[in-house]
């Protein structure tokens, strides 16, 4: 008998995408998973197990639905205090130029995650990540960007290093040009500069293999293409592939730079042009799309997620977990709004929660559940997937295996 060896049997069947096709799902019923190590070994129709597992230990699957686990490759994981209060006086038709005139929106959070421990911030993200896994998510991309000083960037590097050491599958972003800190009001292309020059450096050596990516917001107001570029490329440089907050809330070109850069994803993209989408498809950048955001936004520019799919691109969908304008740890949500508002087919939306976001990060044993995969199945207990989206509010809760 194999060691740590199990079959997962009593399965109404499972539901996966192949991961040597761009779209294909298979669906198996009256399934079994064999498992071995902590990967999948076999998986297919009970009645087929080879007869080398025949006596292998059992688990009982309950009669679930076995999916892979969901991987969220955008959040922003860390971040202290929240922003209810600045909710409610929103929609008491406060608008938030003059919140943030008040030193409210994004500002507010950095005053508190600048103000958070170590310890604070590592408690924070724990509690964030055990309720993610307990509704189906195996793993995540997590992006700094609430420190926008020097030794807060680095405490937020600090806890997501202890997050992975206490063993949390998730890949690390540093995101400095999140936005532009009050030091720097008025003087963007200072910051960059300082951001590119001294803190990408400085943050990579007092962290060595921490993070894998860089990641700037390209926006009307914010940063520049080209400060982006510049930013990306200095990342670049220290070994951090690019990813892009790109084409948010107006065309910037955010897209046709993760193209020439050779960027993991483009993120956003509620105004990614046509020939954005083509060079995406062309680069295989992953378009990575977060409908939750332009819900609590109330914007109507939901981004062009059929267009993507017809131009080629192989997009994925991410909950951008912030305190801002995504305060969503509800990967039900993200999924039932990529079908009911981006148009996906139910089949399209689980294979860009699952196989595509592991992609856009790297890792070809996530997202699926064919034989050389993580053990990382989520069972839910539905009579058939499609019930996920289908009964839109209701709160299904998986068993998760991982
Ligand atoms: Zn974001």
């Amino acid at each position: 008998m194999k060691k740590s060896a199990t079959v997962l049997t009593n399965l109404k069947g499972l539901l996966t995408p192949d991961p040597q096709s761009l779209w294909k799902i298979d669906r198996i019923d009256d399934a079994a998973i064999a498992m071995s190590e902590g990967r999948i070994a076999w998986m297919g129709r009970r009645t087929d197990l080879p007869a080398a597992w025949s006596d292998s230990p059992t688990t009982d699957g309950g009669g679930a639905w076995a999916l892979p686990g969901f991987v969220d490759p955008h959040t922003h994981l860390l971040f202290a205090g929240d922003r209810s209060g600045e909710f409610n006086r929103r929609l008491h038709g406060i608008p938030y130029t003059q919140l943030a005139a008040e030193g409210g929106g994004i500002r507010e959070t950095v005053r508190a995650t600048r103000a958070a421990t170590v310890q604070e911030l590592v408690a924070l993200g724990e509690e964030r990540l055990q309720t993610l896994r307990s509704r189906g998510v195996i793993h995540i991309e997590a992006k700094t960007g609430y420190g926008l000083e020097l030794d807060a960037e680095s405490r937020l590097m600090h806890a997501y290093s202890e997050l992975k050491r206490r063993g949390w599958s998730l890949d690390v972003t540093l995101l400095p040009a999140h936005d532009i800190p009050v030091e720097f009001a008025g003087n963007t292309e200072g910051y960059s500069r300082v951001v590119k020059d001294v803190w990408l450096p400085e943050l990579v050596r007092r962290h060595p293999g921490v993070a894998r990516y860089c990641d700037v917001f390209i926006e009307t107001g914010v940063f520049t293409i080209e400060q982006g570029r510049q930013i990306l490329e200095a990342g670049k440089n220290l070994g951090l592939q690019p990813r892009i907050h790109a084409d948010e809330l107006s065309w910037t070109g955010g897209a046709e730079l993760s193209a020439e850069l050779g960027a993991a994803s483009a993120d956003h993209l509620m105004f990614c042009s046509e020939q954005g989408m083509k060079v995406m498809a062309a680069s295989r950048v992953t378009p990575i799309l977060l409908p939750t955001t332009t819900l609590c936004l109330g914007m109507r520019d939901w981004a062009p997620a059929r267009a993507m799919i017809e131009a080629g691109c192989r997009l994925a969908l991410a909950s951008d977990f912030n305190p801002g304008s995504s305060p969503c740890l509800d990967p039900l949500l993200v999924l039932r709004l990529g079908c009911l508002q981006l148009r996906l087919t139910f089949e399209e939306a689980l294979t860009a929660m699952t196989l595509h976001a592991a992609r856009s990060l790297g890792h070809s044993d996530l997202g699926h559940l064919y034989p050389g995969a993580r053990a990382a199945i989520a069972l839910w207990p539905v009579q058939d997937p499609l019930e996920l989206v289908y009964w839109v509010g209701e709160a299904y809760v998986p068993y998760v295996i991982c």
